[in-house]
């Protein structure tokens, strides 16, 4: 057997663990740059704790709370200079993936202000600021993985930035700090880490650790799947799913995601469709197409959802998710062209082509036509057995 795994963060979890463990902040710099979205690490008490902590330790700190969802470019740049002008030599990063994201780039920008157009290069030198990860939700698994994903207008997607230097040194997990989240975004992100774990599995690079991790991952969603849909989640259940977001974030750490994630950032990029939403609404097309070459690979997914056909989890995905947006074909022909581009198809234990993405495109989102007798080229849920 050959096998490579790798996850250099260290990771802490625990109630109040920031404040608990504030201590490992010490050796990582002087004066940290606090990388926020507008206003959730501070309703959900994440800044306050890590400004205490830092604080405890005698280390200064300047707080950057500008990062949008899906940020881009400018963000990255604006933050890099913020943290040079503030003298920080360590980066904290609080909240979803799109401030962690953010912050990871900025930690590279402040150490080597490449030119913005060199900024998706892929030549990123070994130097960056320190970078502690501090999780708000539960889907992205950003704090222990080396990707930033940035919006790309030039290429108009999402692109993601990979390099072993963005992996934090640190991801501090408290899972208090997802109760201020809401229901939809929990819904969109749990969708997200489940995404991440199913797609470690049918991903050419999984290899029996990242099976391991991704079924844990898939086991944790599948045991709050009523309680997300109801929005009845306990504390408990709070604490599983930050574990399995952590978790599916070890798995394509080392796997990659695949072209399910492919297909997902137009959806997001176009049509302004959340990040985890996007990859739920095309889950179970996805993995309708894997079985028909690999059904081993589809029952390794189902099988810690304690499901027994893709039927079930289409179900239960259409549920939380709700009505689907509208997207014209001609939309979805576009779609398919920039996925079947995209380098994650090169991951996929099973690699779709071009026409094959649209077909799964259209299995979602083409319009079902009314009367009698007339094709439709949409799956219906049962056709998913
Ligand atoms: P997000 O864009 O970081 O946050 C979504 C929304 O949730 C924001 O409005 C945010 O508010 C709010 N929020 C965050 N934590 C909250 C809390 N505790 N209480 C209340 N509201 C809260 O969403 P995300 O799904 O976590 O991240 C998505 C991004 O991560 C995408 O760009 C995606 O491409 C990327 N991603 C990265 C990786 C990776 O490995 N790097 C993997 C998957 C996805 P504020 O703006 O006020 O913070
Ligand atoms: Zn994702």
């Amino acid at each position: 057997m050959e096998l490579k795994y790798a996850m250099p963060t260290r990771v802490v979890m625990g109630k109040d663990c920031v404040r608990a463990n504030g201590r490992e902040l010490a050796p990582l710099g002087t004066k940290a740059l606090i990388v926020t979205g507008a206003s959730s690490a501070k309703a959900c008490g994440a800044l306050d704790d890590v400004i205490a902590a830092l604080a405890a330790n005698g280390q200064g700190h300047q707080v950057f709370d500008q990062v949008p969802a899906n940020p881009g470019v400018d963000c990255v740049y604006l933050g890099a200079e913020v943290a040079r002008k503030a003298g920080c030599d360590f980066v904290v990063a609080i909240g979803g993936g799109s401030p962690m994201d953010a912050a990871k780039v900025m930690a590279l920008l402040a150490k080597n202000p490449l030119p913005k157009e060199e900024l998706f290069s892929g030549n990123y030198g070994n130097q960056a600021l320190p970078i502690v990860a501090i999780p708000t939700t539960a889907g992205t698994g950003s704090e222990v993985t080396q990707y930033a994903i940035i919006t790309n207008h030039g290429a108009e997607t999402k692109s993601g930035i990979a390099t072993p230097i963005f992996f934090p040194k640190l991801a501090l997990l408290d899972a208090k700090y997802l109760e201020s989240v809401s229901k939809r975004t929990m819904t969109n992100t749990v969708v997200d880490s489940l995404s991440h774990s199913i797609e470690g599995i049918i991903s050419n690079r999984a290899s029996p650790v990242t099976d391991a991790l991704a079924a844990r991952g898939i086991a944790l969603v599948g045991e709050c799947l009523s309680e997300l849909g109801a929005g009845t989640l306990s504390a408990d259940q709070l604490g599983s799913l930050m574990l399995a977001s952590t978790i599916g974030g070890m798995v394509i750490a080392n796997t990659g995601t695949t072209g399910l994630h492919a297909m997902g950032y137009s959806l997001t990029y176009f049509k302004g469709i959340d990040h985890g939403r996007a990859n739920g609404l095309l889950m179970t097309a996805f993995l309708d197409f894997v079985k028909t070459s690999r059904p081993d690979l589809v029952k390794k997914v189902l099988d810690p959802l304690k499901m027994s056909s893709l039927s079930g989890l289409a179900f239960v995905i259409e549920s939380l998710l709700g009505e689907k947006e509208k997207i014209t074909d001609a939309e979805l022909e576009k779609f398919s062209a920039k996925a079947a581009a995209s380098k994650n198809i090169g991951n996929c234990a099973v690699p779709p082509n071009q026409a094959e993405i649209l077909a799964m495109f259209r299995s979602v989102f083409a319009e079902k036509k009314a009367g009698p007798g007339v094709a439709t080229a949409r799956h219906s849920v049962i056709e998913f057995v």
